[in-house]
């Protein structure tokens, strides 16, 4: 099968690599349609630990079942599917804890996409493998995963009807976080750089955009907003310490702050101790999913909550994946779906 494996930093080929081979508890999968996301663009610049090269890239994507294992009777061979890219062990001090999410045996987090077939671990068959309806396009179901993430850091800021949520970040997180905010009965304030997510985020319901290029300060522009007070949720959704900051900053007295874009290693923030401790701050950071958030986001896909068409640029086929890692690390467009 034709594949997209990455060798080292910046270097992806398109090659001609052996069908995976399923064992008894899992499932083949032929890709109909996978997404780009930014965990590629870190992976394609930076390589990742837990994924020695060489490896096929992608974990977001929606397909048909080609064969099962032996052990697996709840799918079958026809199957319209979407998976989300891992699973925890259930037994492991976190798991106990209810903090899936930080399970200490994470099961492989699941990449191969960016190919013809991709072959499902028995973990992920278990938990977070779903048959996707008629109404809903692979396209559409391939958002599972990062709609988890954005559903568990939305059930982390328990909005509250009415309550002002600013959102700083408008790319497919922070539209998607946009969305579900609204859902939620918020009012919702997004920033960003550019000047498309914004009018973007304007058509999905966003009740004030805030270009940063244009404002000298976002902390006070956001006061402004809010009678001087600050947002109730304020949500990072960038990945950079200074926005980390910057959110921290936005949350009213008894707010919170939701820290959710992953930042470069080793490196740290300021946070102000008074408006901390007398503000009575909430900080949080979210990461990840569990396969509750999985299966609500799941939910939300079938239910058709979301507007995901619109946060896909454009399509190519596989054929074309390196031109679609040069778009991505320009940062130019939201999501590309890749059809193998
Ligand atoms: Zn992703
Ligand atoms: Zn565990």
């Amino acid at each position: 099968m034709k594949a997209a494996v990455y060798h080292c930093p910046e270097k992806v080929r398109l090659e001609e690599v052996s069908l995976p081979r399923i064992k008894e508890g899992e499932v083949l999968v032929r890709v109909k349609t996978a997404l780009t996301c930014g965990t590629d663009r870190k992976l394609y610049l930076r390589g990742h630990p837990l994924f020695p090269p060489p490896f096929i890239l992608g974990h977001e994507f929606a397909g048909d079942i080609v064969k099962v294992g032996k052990k697996v009777k709840k799918f079958k061979k026809g199957m319209r599917v979407v998976a989300a890219n891992s699973a925890p062990c259930h037994h492991c001090f976190y798991c106990k804890l209810g903090k899936e999410e930080l399970c200490e045996n994470f099961f492989i987090r699941l990449s191969g996409a960016f190919a013809e077939y991709i072959a499902i671990p028995e973990p992920i068959v278990k938990d977070n493998l779903f048959e996707i309806p008629k109404s809903v396009s692979y396209q559409e179901a391939a958002f599972l995963e990062p709609l988890a993430c954005v559903v568990h850091g939305i059930e982390e800021s328990q909005i509250k009807l009415g309550d002002t949520v600013v959102i700083n970040g408008a790319g497919p997180i922070g539209l998607l976080f946009l969305q579900l905010a609204k859902l939620q009965g918020a009012r919702v304030i997004i920033t960003d750089l550019s000047k498309e997510r914004l009018s973007l985020a304007n058509k999905l319901g966003a009740d004030k955009t805030i270009s940063v290029a244009r404002v000298k300060d976002e902390v006070k522009t956001i006061r402004e907003l809010t009678e001087g007070r600050g947002a109730a949720i304020a949500i990072e959704a960038v990945g950079s310490p200074e926005v980390w900051e910057r959110t921290i900053a936005m949350a009213r007295k008894g707010g919170k702050a939701i820290l959710f874009g992953g930042c470069p290693s080793r490196t740290s923030i300021k946070i102000d101790t008074e408006l901390f401790h007398y503000g009575e701050l909430t900080i949080k950071g979210v990461f990840h999913h569990t396969p509750d958030y999985v299966k609500k986001a799941f939910g939300l896909i079938c239910h058709k909550s979301t507007n995901t068409d619109s946060l896909v640029t454009e399509r190519y086929p596989l054929s074309k994946i390196n031109k679609v890692l040069e778009k991505i690390v320009g940062h130019q467009g939201l999501k590309f779906a890749i059809i193998p």
